[in-house]
């Protein structure tokens, strides 16, 4: 279908039509410089049908930097509270995005369009609504990297940019990006009404959330602890595949917490480049609370507080019923991932057994996560074959010969084809990730103004599975410069 012009998207701005606590009524603050297109995601517009053309214009800039509206845009902040850190913060709220409008396609299907950067809401505190580049950059290009691991997540329509100074550590660049999920609620957006006592609220909210979200629960009994339960579900299942990809989030605090199980708010977000169980990508969390290994544990911890603030709705057996379903529910996600990453086809017992020494033997060797795994595909079971690519990756090579052997015996016992696995580990384990240091390169260049990077590593990323010739430095481990690179809350 030809694509529309900004004019003429098509809006329905439900949720500006919930009674007025839920959000408040405000405009993008422009910016004092020109914004200017820095990248537009021509798979996320073709969401909204919007024609990508359009971004040749400089009204997309001017509507995506926070200059302009166009016509059925109804701009609101959302208003949410949250566990942060574990401790419960009474209002957040959007302090520095502002959904623009709902966006709806010719299948009837709804996009937010979440304006990050835009300027200060009634829920900014003492923030000044801006964003960074560098954060921008990193969300943005996150977002690419999480769709074409197939991994649930908020999409990025485009990056916009502009000149004006912003202050955090250091002085800054400015940018705005567009954000799009089919809904931006997330569990502090239950937890707010909850602790306020305001339970009506939190009957509209949960009703809006089923009717458009859940729709297949409308009208069934116990509707809202089968919302619950799908919601552990997704959560599990997300968590599994961060897990899988060695990917942690770094700030998972209950505010960022999709309610449709999506990955939220990408701040000081990391793919592991050595493999370290206890990883901790932000240098802000002192004790490791959002470690990467506690994050299936804080998945379970975030959802008994939505199960608290769900109490006024559903039974609390009926809840407490989901929660105990997590565990299992993650370990079985995750089993599976794993097992099609170690190219297993079948599910055995020993499988468990099988993953957790490959792991250890990853985590004694400091070994590259994504490397050793995409090397693994490589792995001979012919007898006597030394297979050193992957061999290489253990420091101890004894460690490595004895689960060779069980592998090798696993692989037999399933009458496993060398050929026939390696394709399909290759189809599991990605080649490129958005190594921390890539996304540095690509920041330091577009400050000063070469985007270029940008664009290679989004087309990367969107299909990070695939060979591309000529660019095998991207799927390095990162030089030492850009090892151990601190990423902050800061953004
Ligand atoms: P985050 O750590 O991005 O999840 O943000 C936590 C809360 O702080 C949310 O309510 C944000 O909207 C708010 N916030 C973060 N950065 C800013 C900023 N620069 N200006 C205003 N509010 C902000
Ligand atoms: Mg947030």
């Amino acid at each position: 279908m030809a694509g529309r012009s900004l004019e003429t998207l098509s809006f329905d701005n439900t949720y500006a039509r919930l009674p007025e606590t839920f959000s408040v009524k405000q405009n993008p603050t422009p910016v004092a410089s020109a914004p200017y297109l820095i990248h537009v995601n021509r798979t996320a517009a073709e969401l909204i049908d919007l024609d990508p053309e359009e971004s040749v214009r400089p009204e997309f800039a001017g509507v995506f930097g926070g200059r302009m509206l166009v016509p059925g845009m109804e701009p609101i902040a959302m208003l949410y509270s949250g566990h942060q850190f574990g401790v419960y913060v009474p209002q957040l709220g959007d302090g520095r995005a502002i959904l623009l409008g709902e966006a709806v396609n010719h299948r009837g299907e709804r996009w937010d369009l979440h304006l990050k950067g835009g300027g200060m809401t009634p829920f900014s505190r003492d923030g000044d609504g801006r964003a960074v580049l560098r954060s921008t950059i990193r969300e943005y290009l996150c977002c690419a990297a999480m769709r074409g691991l197939g991994i649930p997540t908020t999409q990025a329509l485009c990056l916009v940019g502009n000149d004006d100074k912003v202050y955090r550590e250091q002085v800054e660049t400015g940018a705005m990006l567009v954000r799009m999920a089919p809904s931006h609620v997330r569990f502090g957006t239950f937890e707010i009404f909850y602790y306020r006592k305001q339970h009506e609220h939190l009957t509209v909210l949960a009703d809006y959330v089923i009717g458009h979200h859940y729709p297949h629960l409308v009208g069934v009994t116990d509707a809202y602890a089968r919302f619950f339960n799908e919601v552990v579900e997704r959560t599990a299942a997300l968590i599994a595949q961060w897990q899988a990809v060695g990917w942690a989030h770094g700030v998972m605090n209950t505010d960022n917490m999709s309610i449709l199980g999506l990955t939220l708010d990408y701040g000081p977000f990391g793919f592991m480049d050595e493999y370290d169980s206890g990883f901790i990508c932000n240098h802000s969390d002192h004790n490791g609370r959002y470690a990467f290994n506690q994050q299936p544990y804080i998945g379970l911890w975030n959802l008994s507080c939505l199960a608290q603030a769900l109490l006024p709705l559903a039974g609390k057996d009926a809840l407490k019923a989901g929660l105990d379903r997590y565990q299992e529910l993650y370990q079985q996600q995750y089993l599976r991932l794993m097992r099609a990453k170690l190219g297993l086809r079948e599910a055995r017992p020993e499988d468990d057994g099988l993953v957790r020494e490959w792991l250890g033997l990853l985590e004694e060797s400091h070994a590259d996560y994504t490397i050793a795994f995409r090397d693994l595909s490589s792995f001979s079971s012919v007898e006597g074959t030394a297979n050193d690519r992957v061999r290489d990756h253990a420091v101890n090579r004894e460690h490595f010969d004895e689960w060779a052997a069980r592998y090798r015996e696993r692989l037999r016992a399933e009458n496993s084809r060398d050929d026939e696995r390696c394709e399909q580990m290759n189809r599991v384990n990605p080649k490129y990730v958005l190594r921390n240091y890539l996304a540095q390169i690509a920041i330091e260049k577009a400050q000063q103004k070469d985007f270029s990077e940008i664009d290679r590593l989004f087309t990367l990323l969107q299909d990070p599975f695939k060979d591309y010739p000529g660019m095998d430095s991207y799927a390095a481990a990162p030089p030492n410069w850009g090892k151990h690179l601190s990423v902050s809350c800061s953004s």
